[in-house]
């Protein structure tokens, strides 16, 4: 990195003065400082400068390695830009700022802004920022000057809402012809206007643009401009015309309502003929209903003794069913009486053939010859014997 000594020797003298200045007024140059000035204009475009002859070290700013911009020399003899010193000081260690060559402390009491190094960067060649569009070369202070005005600098189209952007060469032709914000005489007024509002300007307040008279006759009349006269006027010179249209459309308005009135008659007579025979088909229909109602009182006359009948037949069937069940019981218990007597006839059939096994034993004894007179001593024999045959039990 080399240093700016050199140009401090050939410059003293102005350096000096700068430096006075600076010193006696330290407040004002960090604030205001190139505020406004050439270089400052340039320091959004300070990486991008390209110039014609290689950059000396010497005008490398050691802080943003760009082209020292507006010079401010500290007591070591390096430069560098002024915002870029300004960076320096707020950025500074506890210890204080220093120099980012060499370490050397940076007082602002002893920055002087170096005007020699500022006229020899200003007078450096620099190619125009749109080469190579653009082949202008020019003194870095006049870059600015030339960027203003030159052709291929790329600009903003200023009407309101568009948001093209376009080489300055091609801006005039946009603004006058093909940007869709671009501003043109209204065709009738020739009031300049966003293109965008013409169309609705001619249609509801251009006053050059004619309007249909308010009496509905065929004439057309300027809206706007003294319009109330030009109206007055041609009311004037035109009352019979008028009297006539509103007689014309009275007569029309008369002859519309007389039609529609014979329509609603014709309507009429229609309905009445429909409404005839709905009104013959509903007599019809009450008398058939008046029939009807007399039948069935006739049908419910007869059915009132029938009824009688059926409930009586009902109330002797409940009897007989009730008849058909005590039967039913007695011939169960008859049953029962017959399996008795069965019972007993055999029984009787048992007693009647022992009582005849009795007999013949009985007469097998009287044939036997004992002496009779034992078989007899049997008392009341014959009257037991007759009980016996009768079924009383043996009490022998
Ligand atoms: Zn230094
Ligand atoms: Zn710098
Ligand atoms: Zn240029
Ligand atoms: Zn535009
Ligand atoms: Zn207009
Ligand atoms: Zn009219």
């Amino acid at each position: 990195m080399a240093t700016a000594h050199s140009n401090l020797g050939r410059c003293i003298e102005s350096s000096l003065q700068s430096q006075d200045s600076v010193r006696s007024d330290e407040s004002r140059v960090r604030s205001t400082g190139p505020m406004g000035s050439w270089e400052s204009e340039l320091t959004s475009i300070q990486h991008a400068l390209k110039f014609v002859l290689a950059l000396k070290d010497e005008f490398v700013c050691p802080v943003c390695r760009g082209v020292v911009l507006n010079p401010q020399q500290n007591s070591c003899g390096h430069i560098y830009c002024f915002h870029c010193l300004q960076g320096l000081l707020e950025m500074s260690p506890p210890s204080g700022p220093v120099c980012p060559v060499d370490g050397a402390v940076v007082t602002p009491a002893e920055v002087f802004q170096d005007n020699c190094c500022k006229r020899e960067i200003s007078n450096l060649e620099v190619y125009c920022t749109n080469f190579p569009a653009c082949t202008s070369v020019v003194t870095l202070h006049r870059l600015q000057d030339h960027l203003s005005s030159c052709p291929y600098e790329q600009l903003q189209c200023f009407n309101v809402g568009c948001r093209a952007a376009l080489q300055r060469r091609h801006l005039q032709e946009h603004l006058s012809s093909t940007c869709p914000h671009r501003t043109e005489p209204c065709p009738h007024c020739q009031q300049p206007l966003p293109l965008s509002l013409i169309q609705d300007h001619v249609l509801t307040s251009c006053p050059d643009v004619e309007v249909h008279c308010p009496s509905s006759c065929s004439q057309k009349l300027p809206r706007h401009k003294g319009q109330r006269a030009r109206v007055k006027l041609h009311e004037d010179a035109a009352v019979n015309h008028h009297m006539l249209l509103v007689l014309k459309s009275n007569t029309h308005l008369e002859q519309q309502r007389q039609q529609e009135v014979q329509t609603d008659g014709s309507l009429l007579d229609g309905l009445q003929q429909e409404v005839r025979p709905l009104l013959q088909q509903t007599s019809n229909h009450e008398r058939i209903i008046c029939t009807a109602q007399l039948e069935v009182q006739q049908v419910s006359r007869a059915l009132g003794p029938g009824l009688e009948e059926l409930e009586q037949l009902r109330k002797s069937l409940d009897a007989v069913i009730q008849e058909v069940s005590e039967t039913e019981a007695l011939k169960e218990h008859l049953g029962t009486l017959e399996e008795n007597l069965k019972r007993h006839s055999g029984l009787l059939d048992l007693h009647a053939a022992q009582l005849h096994r009795n007999k013949q034993h009985l007469q097998e004894l009287e044939a036997t010859s004992y002496d009779g007179r034992l078989i007899w001593k049997i008392d009341d024999f014959s009257r037991r014997r007759d009980a016996e045959v009768r079924g009383q039990r043996r009490r022998v």
